[in-house]
């Protein structure tokens, strides 16, 4: 009887850990950029609280301050959202220096994936997870810690090839991810999705 039982939870936690686990790093949505999010789209369906990574999300990683074309779509974006940068960056004052120029508040040494800075996020500013939508150029940290959190999750493309020491790392399991899949129909790197 215990065997049988134990067989049957084996295999229900292994069908939930492919489900869970297999989907887990698919984003909700895919967009080349961060100029081609529907804002708009976003804000009819209730979204309040917009989190952006920094690094080759929002900028370069060896920019030290925000171009002129993230300055205007954040100087309209603020109007409409509460904006936070969630970065794993450990540079407190890079980070700092953006949002200050962005005019949004930021959480630096985040350790997505996480969920400690989206929760402080959500609970400090009393956001539903139903408002938040998480934005970065990584599956296997900014994706995957909207999913564990529970929000909605956009995926863009990196802005440059050259990424910090730790993302090369990340990138690894990331082209792993995205070769399964690929074979599976499930995602591919510039099929975007709304
Ligand atoms: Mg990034």
């Amino acid at each position: 009887m215990f065997k049988k039982f134990s067989i049957i939870s084996f295999f229900l936690i292994l069908g939930y850990n492919y489900i869970g686990g297999y989907m887990k790093y698919v984003p909700k949505m895919y967009k080349k950029t961060i100029f081609d999010i529907p804002y708009h789209k976003l804000l009819m369906e209730g979204i309040k609280c917009l989190v952006f990574d920094l690094d080759n999300t929002i900028a370069l990683i060896d920019e030290r301050v925000p171009s002129k074309e993230v300055k205007d779509l954040f100087k309209k974006l603020n109007k409409d959202f509460s904006i936070f940068i969630l970065s794993n960056n450990h540079s407190g004052k890079r980070v700092k220096s953006f949002a200050l120029e962005l005019g949004v508040k930021s959480i630096n040494f985040a350790c997505k994936p996480f969920t400690r800075g989206l929760r402080k996020i959500s609970t400090n500013n009393n956001f539903a997870k139903e408002e938040m939508v998480i934005i970065g150029d990584q599956l296997v940290t900014d994706i995957y810690s909207g999913t564990r959190f529970g929000i909605k999750t956009i995926l863009v493309d990196p802005l440059a090839e050259k990424d910090l020491w730790i993302t090369k790392f990340n990138r690894i399991k990331e082209n792993m991810k995205l070769r399964k899949y690929r074979k599976k129909n499930l995602f591919e790197r510039g099929k975007y999705y709304e």
